[in-house]
């Protein structure tokens, strides 16, 4: 099979669909790579890092829509990507169709195979293809948080860990998933006080087995979000109800209970955010403030750390894609019912229902 990787052409994405390691094990398969020139120079992945995989490089994407059988990539594909694909073809990505009808309409009018990375799905349930990137925000809500805190960045001027002698940051993590966990693991490592709530509680119970101790576990209610977050340095929303917006746990009256200079992160401002104060920032222009509090609400906290974003998403893309390329398409998908289930689009027809759901009237 011939696998085609073009740039990735959104504003300010610098991440790639394949490394030059996933490029290899392609090739290793006895699989054809066609890279798009400097698909991945900008996060440290140059033209010959993939030549030395026994890649090629390309001059346009054009050519490789043109040639590929497979397309590779990370983001949806863009209006002008979508009439470029065609019958036959096969497209792996991210594609978020329920809310956006324009891609949904110009996927199915392509004819394309178009597999979504978000509804691949593994044995336990859960979305493999999805958690790394919640695992790399999870992770830098912390970073981010703790940068925030700072005098100069608008914070109260707290340290998370504190030093000896004065006492460590609250943290407090509402949601206690793939997200929260890591958040908690990062404030955990760096020192802080850390509280996690979340509404499940055999969650709560496997947080306590994992924490050993290292973190509070409380059972989230309107009462202890009046509680935590009046007394939290850093609050990080990380809920997330599948299929829905995200609730607005945290109120305008928590806010301005809040301590001045305190921060809030909210990760699940991509399904609208769990502050009732959140509208989605950039890495560009992150944070805002509303009375005293610093809200930083960045919709794409992966592609600020794009070079392990991609390196993580890789890993897990990796193993589908082979199989994608190896038993082509159709065989791949009818021997695994997890690959299946992140079929979107085939020959002309939404095929995936949460889709049809959401844009059955528009299509
Ligand atoms: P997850 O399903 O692993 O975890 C969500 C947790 O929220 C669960 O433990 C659930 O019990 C808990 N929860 C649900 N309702 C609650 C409530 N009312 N109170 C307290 N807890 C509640 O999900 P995840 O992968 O950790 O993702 C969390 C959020 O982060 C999602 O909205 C996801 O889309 C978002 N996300 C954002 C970015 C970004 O760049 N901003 C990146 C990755 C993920």
């Amino acid at each position: 099979m011939i696998v085609g990787v073009p740039k990735e052409i959104k504003n300010h994405e610098y991440r790639v669909g394949l490394t030059p390691a996933a490029a290899k094990e392609f090739v290793a398969h006895g699989h054809r790579v066609i890279i798009e020139t400097n698909a991945g120079a900008s996060i440290g992945f140059y033209n010959e890092d993939y030549i030395n995989a026994g890649a090629e490089i390309i001059n346009t994407a054009e050519e490789i829509f043109a040639t590929a059988d497979m397309i590779v990539k990370v983001k949806e594909p863009q209006p002008n990507e979508c009439k470029m694909l065609r019958e036959g073809q096969t497209l792996y990505t991210y594609l978020h169709l329920a809310p956006d009808p324009t891609q949904t309409e110009l996927l199915v009018a392509s004819g394309a195979t178009c597999i979504a990375y978000e509804t691949v799905t593994d044995n336990a349930g859960g979305l493999p293809l999805l958690a790394p990137m919640s695992e790399v925000a999870g992770r830098m809500s912390i970073q981010a948080g703790a940068h925030h805190l700072e005098k100069a960045q608008g914070g109260s001027g707290t340290l998370l860990g504190g030093v000896p002698g004065v006492a460590p940051a609250k943290v407090v993590v509402v949601g206690g998933g793939v997200v929260g966990t890591n958040a908690a693991k990062m404030a955990v490592g760096m020192g802080a006080d850390v509280t996690i709530l979340d509404r499940s509680l055999p969650r709560l119970r496997q947080l306590d087995d994992i924490f050993r101790g290292t973190v509070k576990t409380v059972y989230s209610t309107v009462d202890a979000l009046d509680d935590y977050t009046a007394k939290a340095d850093l609050v990080v929303g990380a809920v997330l109800i599948p299929g829905a917006a995200a609730p607005k746990l945290i109120t305008k009256a928590h806010i301005k209970n809040m301590k001045p200079g305190s921060v809030l992160v909210d990760v699940a401002i991509d399904q609208g955010g769990c502050f009732e104060t959140s509208k989605a920032t950039t890495h560009q222009d992150p944070t805002y403030v509303i009375d005293d509090v610093v809200h930083y609400c960045v919709a794409n906290m992966p592609g600020g750390v794009a070079r392990t974003s991609t390196i993580a998403l890789n890993n897990a893309t990796l193993p589908f894609g082979l199989a994608l390329a190896n038993k082509g398409p159709a065989k791949a998908m009818l021997d695994d019912k997890n690959l299946l289930a992140g079929l979107n689009v085939h020959k002309g027809k939404v095929t995936y229902k949460a889709v049809v759901d959401a844009l059955g009237e528009e299509l």
